[in-house]
């Protein structure tokens, strides 16, 4: 049983719901241009929100890289037409979900704003954590990969020297062989540390791709993320059964349906809040994934410390961690989990206990 469930109402006012919600627009600028192999962009549009019961506020996010299909305006419409008497406390979230999917199959970065606003809310108002309320405090402390976009050599270097001291870095390459080889051979030079790399579906074909799988390998690469467009199921198929390191899948994986109707299609899969519509969907993601024994990564978008908070509480649960995208936020809004020397330091206090900033 998912926790709320049955749990006592303290607050609520018989017949009345109590909640208010607004949300906003807005947009985050990077410190850095973040560029992946299919665009290079300077900032990232968002959806601020805040649900509000009784003295408490619960605070979301909804985060729109380019890749996703999902729109920004398009979610705010969707906001827009929620009944919030549908979110009443105490938050059963199977039926929140149920009911957030019946006024749209999609718009999932909006879903999981209300989500973590929800269960920000749920812990303020029980006095836990939300690892503490979904009973998944980790055991010993949990640690992030950091994370370099593609750029110029200086710009990788840099980048290498910003990552200081984390465990493990992932890197992003593109359908450009030559820059491939030559900035994992950069990076080989001045780093031991182990890698990953993703492609954001950059490599257009399989013998490419398992080319260039068999090249990462002698490079102390321990997995590679999406290599090939969503659409090439086949040649993950046939990828998947001659490489010799694991492949993740990325954009081929929103849903917990994506997980079991793609399940031989990878090794792991690497699950966001954006693109499952927040903490209620992701726990669900990675227990199946589990189940069904797939390698599991809980990964994040470039947003801000808001929505990395609220996916951090679920750490405990995955093989690997990557959650440094609020790093390249120049102004960040808000406060909460943070990073040192790749070790995840959480922020204490009831809720997700993101907070605003200044
Ligand atoms: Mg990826």
């Amino acid at each position: 049983m998912y926790p709320g469930h049955g749990k006592i109402c303290l607050f609520s006012s018989p017949g009345m719901n109590g909640l208010r919600m607004r949300f906003e627009a807005g947009e985050l600028s990077f410190r850095e241009v973040f560029e992946v192999s299919s665009n290079a962009r300077r900032s990232t549009k968002i959806i601020d929100l805040e649900i509000y019961y009784h003295d408490q506020v619960g605070y979301g996010q909804a985060s729109f890289p380019p890749y996703m299909v999902e729109n920004r305006e398009k979610n705010l419409e969707f906001l827009s037409n929620l009944d919030i008497s549908r979110l009443a406390y105490p938050f059963r979230f199977a039926e929140i979900h149920q009911y957030l999917d019946k006024v749209s199959p999609v718009h999932r970065p909006a879903k999981a704003a209300v989500d973590m606003a929800l269960h920000d809310l749920a812990g303020k108002l029980t006095g836990q954590t939300v690892s503490n309320y979904l009973m998944l405090e980790p055991k010993a402390p949990l640690f992030s990969s950091f994370t370099i976009g593609i750029g110029s050599d200086e710009f990788l270097l840099r980048q290498l020297d910003k990552a200081g001291e984390f465990p493990f870095l992932k890197i992003k390459l593109g359908a450009v062989s030559d820059y491939n080889r030559h900035a994992i051979d950069l990076i080989r030079r001045h780093s031991n540390l182990p890698l990953g790399v993703d492609f954001n579906q950059g490599l257009q074909d399989r013998e490419t791709a398992i080319r260039m799988v068999e090249w990462l390998s002698g490079k102390g690469v321990e997995y590679i993320e999406q290599p090939m467009p969503v659409a090439s199921e086949d040649d993950y198929l046939w990828l998947k059964s001659r490489s010799p390191m694991d492949i993740i899948g990325d954009e081929s994986i929103q849903t917990p349906q994506d997980i079991i109707n793609k399940k031989e299609l990878f090794h792991g899969v690497n699950i966001k809040l954006m693109k499952c519509g927040g903490i209620y969907r992701a726990h669900e993601s990675v227990r199946l994934a589990r189940q069904l024994g797939l390698k599991t990564m809980l990964g994040c978008m470039v947003e801000s410390t808001c929505a990395i908070t609220a996916a951090a509480h679920l750490g405990a649960l995955f093989d690997r961690l990557d959650l440094d995208g609020s790093l390249n936020i120049a102004d960040d809004p808000y406060t909460g989990m943070r990073l040192e020397h790749g070790r995840i330091i959480m922020p204490g206090g009831a809720g997700t206990g993101v907070r605003k900033a200044g």
